[in-house]
C-alpha cells in the first residue's frame, strides 16, 4: 500500500461514526474516530485491522463497503464519494470491493442450492453470455480456492462443511475480479484446521491475482499468519500500525504489548493462535488516553493529552506517551509506515 503515488482506489478520509441514543442523542457511542486509509494503491497486500470487540474494526468495513454511512469524513472510490456514485462507477465500485463476512451459513438461502449464490452475481452483472460460459466461470473460481466443484455445485448449504461454505464465498467473491476484498472475521466460526486452508487462500489471491485485501479480525494471531500490514485498533482508533513484522515482534504499544504477550507460547514462525475480545467501552472521546485505565505505564500526562499518532520507525507507528518524543504522524500519513 502506498498513499500519495495515484488515487486510491479505496479510502477512508478521516472518517468516523457517532451512534447516538437517548434523549436528542445524549449517549453517544463512538465507533469509529477521525480514521484514515488507503486501499488498493501500489503493490497488492494483506492489511490486518486488529482488534476486540467495540475498537471499530467492523464499523470501519462496513463503511468502505457503504453499509454505513459516515457521521465525519468521507469514503471515497477512486477519490469520488461513494455516497454520490452513480451509473458506471457505482457499478465499478461494487464489482471492485467485494466482502467476505464472518458466518458463510447466513448468506446461505437453506432452500436453493449452493449454485444459487454463484449463479446470481454472474447474471446480476452479466458475467456471461451462455450458460457453458457461467458454469466454466464458477467452476474455475471454485477452483482457484481449493474446491472441486463437483463436490460443491448441487449440493445444499448444510451438506457443505463450514469451511466449504466460506471458501464458496471467497469463490462468490472472485467471480466479480475484485481489486479489493473486505474480509470481516472470516475464520472466526471455523474450526482451527480450516483456519490455515482459509488464510492460506486469501494469502494466494494477494499473491497471484493481485487482489489487496483487508483482513478484519480479534485474532494477533492469524493477522500475523497472513499480512504484510497490521493496524492495531482499541476504542475507534489506530493505536499501532505497521508491518506485521514490526508491530508483533517488537510491539511499541502498551495495549499491542498485551496482546502479543497473552498468546501462550508465542512463536514467530507464524503458526500460532490468540486471544479473545473484550467488550465494548462507553464513548471516552476527549483528552486522555483511552488505554490509560488499563495500562500499566499510566502517567499524569495520559490522563490530561491524547497520545497522537507517532511514527517510531520507518515502518512503524504508536499512540502512546511512552514515544513522544518522536514526529507526529498525521492521520493521513498512515499509510506511509504500511508495506
Ligand atoms: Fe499507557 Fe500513557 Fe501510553 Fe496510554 S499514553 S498507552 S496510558 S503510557
Amino acid at each position: 500500500m502506498s498513499f500519495r503515488v495515484t488515487t486510491p482506489l479505496l479510502q477512508a478520509d478521516r472518517a468516523g461514526r457517532i451512534y447516538g441514543s437517548g434523549m436528542l442523542g445524549s449517549a453517544r457511542t463512538v465507533a469509529l474516530d477521525d480514521f484514515s486509509l488507503s486501499v488498493g494503491t501500489g503493490s497488492p497486500s494483506i492489511t490486518a485491522i486488529v482488534g476486540e470487540s467495540g475498537s471499530g474494526k467492523t464499523t470501519l468495513a462496513r463503511l468502505l463497503l457503504g453499509l454505513t454511512t459516515p457521521t465525519s469524513g468521507t469514503i471515497r472510490y477512486r477519490g469520488e464519494d461513494i455516497a454520490r456514485l452513480s451509473g458506471d462507477s457505482r457499478r465499478a465500485y461494487r464489482t471492485d470491493i467485494q466482502a467476505i463476512f464472518q458466518d458463510p451459513y447466513g448468506v446461505f438461502n437453506p432452500f436453493y442450492r449452493v449454485d444459487h449464490v454463484l449463479t446470481t452475481p454472474v447474471r446480476k452483472f452479466r458475467l456471461a453470455s451462455s450458460r457453458s460460459e457461467a458454469r466454466a466461470l464458477i467452476e474455475q473460481a471454485l477452483r482457484t480456492v481449493g474446491l472441486r466443484p463437483e463436490e460443491i455445485l448441487g449440493r445444499y448449504p448444510h451438506q457443505l462443511s463450514g469451511g466449504q461454505r466460506q471458501r464458496t464465498m471467497v469463490a462468490r467473491a472472485l467471480l466479480l475480479k475484485p481489486k479489493i476484498i473486505i474480509a470481516d472475521e472470516p475464520v472466526s466460526m471455523v474450526d482451527a484446521s480450516l483456519r490455515a486452508t482459509i488464510l492460506g487462500s486469501l494469502r494466494r489471491l494477494t499473491d497471484e491475482l493481485g487482489i489487496s485485501i483487508l483482513y478484519i479480525t480479534h485474532d494477533l494471531a492469524t493477522a500475523w499468519q497472513v499480512s504484510d500490514n497490521i493496524i492495531v485498533m482499541y476504542r475507534a482508533s489506530a493505536v499501532e500500525a505497521g508491518q506485521a513484522e514490526a508491530v508483533v515482534k517488537t510491539p511499541a504499544h502498551p495495549y499491542t504489548k498485551l496482546l502479543v504477550g497473552s498468546i501462550p507460547q508465542v512463536s514467530l514462525t507464524r503458526d500460532w493462535l490468540a486471544t479473545e475480545p473484550d467488550v465494548q467501552r462507553p464513548e471516552e472521546r476527549d483528552a486522555a488516553c483511552r488505554f490509560a485505565d488499563r495500562c500499566p505505564f499510566t502517567m499524569a500526562v495520559c490522563h490530561t493529552q491524547r497520545p497522537p499518532l507517532s511514527r517510531i520507525s520507518p515502518c512503524h507507528a504508536a499512540a502512546c506517551h511512552l514515544h513522544g518524543q518522536h514526529a507526529d504522524l498525521a492521520a493521513e500519513d498512515l499509510n506511509d509506515v504500511l508495506a
